[in-house]
């Protein structure tokens, strides 16, 4: 690895609207960053791949390929983090963004100081830190028929992977470590995701949903009306 980019986090912004992409870049550039700046979504994702940014920005709609597409095709590639931007009230885009392995969203127009800390929280939690030197971690966390190799983020149900996004996988782990404890939706979002969303549970519950489909019956996971949610530990 190479001086400058050995502490400096690379942020690539795909953003057609050029007056939303020299904001950002603006205010990342001025918060220590270094920004790449793509317009059109096939170019943005041939940077993404060349290139291998700490953490890419992707607006939705875009010439050349969509945002949804983009975010798809890096996910099939590896954990690069991604925020997706939406369109302002279009619940569905963001649900689906989550869906599809986003780690996080963000509204348009947007407060830069929001978008700075947004990236910095999905950057902490993310697992692609630059050599930071510390020790893989071997545990294994076993509960009935499901395994979680915490150092290799890998999730069995019975010996069989079980293919989990990022957030999905802390959302587990966390959930697991505090089995038969009630987390709140509060406590969820500012522990796996690192900031409290101003009211938006239904992250949390996309995110519950879907640990649910792909783990069946190997997790009992429980909604506790009006509060949160809790794993079951087995008997
Ligand atoms: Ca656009």
């Amino acid at each position: 690895m190479t001086d400058a980019a050995t502490d400096t986090e690379h942020i690539l912004i795909i953003e057609d609207e050029a007056n939303i992409a020299s904001f950002a870049r603006m205010y990342l550039e001025a918060e220590g960053f270094r920004v790449s700046v793509a317009d059109r979504g096939d170019t943005g994702l041939a940077v993404a791949r060349d290139e291998h940014p700490s953490l890419v920005v992707v607006d939705l709609m875009l010439p050349g390929i969509d945002g949804f597409e983009i975010t798809r095709q890096l996910r099939s590639a590896g954990r690069t983090p991604i925020i997706m931007l939406t369109a302002r009230d279009d619940p569905i885009d963001k649900v689906v963004g989550l869906e599809i392995g986003a780690d996080d969203y963000i509204t348009k127009p947007f407060n830069p100081r929001e978008l700075v800390a947004r990236i910095r929280a999905v950057l902490r939690r993310s697992d692609t830190g630059h050599g930071n030197g510390d020790a893989p971690d071997d545990t294994v966390i076993t509960l009935g028929a499901l395994q979680i190799a915490l150092g290799g983020r890998e999730v069995t149900v019975a010996d069989t992977s079980v293919a989990l996004t990022p957030k999905e996988f802390d959302l587990l782990v966390l959930l697991v470590e505090n089995r038969g404890i009630v987390l709140t939706r509060e406590q969820l979002l500012e522990r796996v995701w690192g900031y409290t969303f101003l009211g938006d549970s239904r992250t949390i519950d996309v995110h519950i949903r879907q640990l649910r489909r792909k783990l069946g019956d190997a997790c009992q996971i429980e909604t506790v009306w009006g509060t949160g949610y809790k794993v079951v530990a087995p008997r």
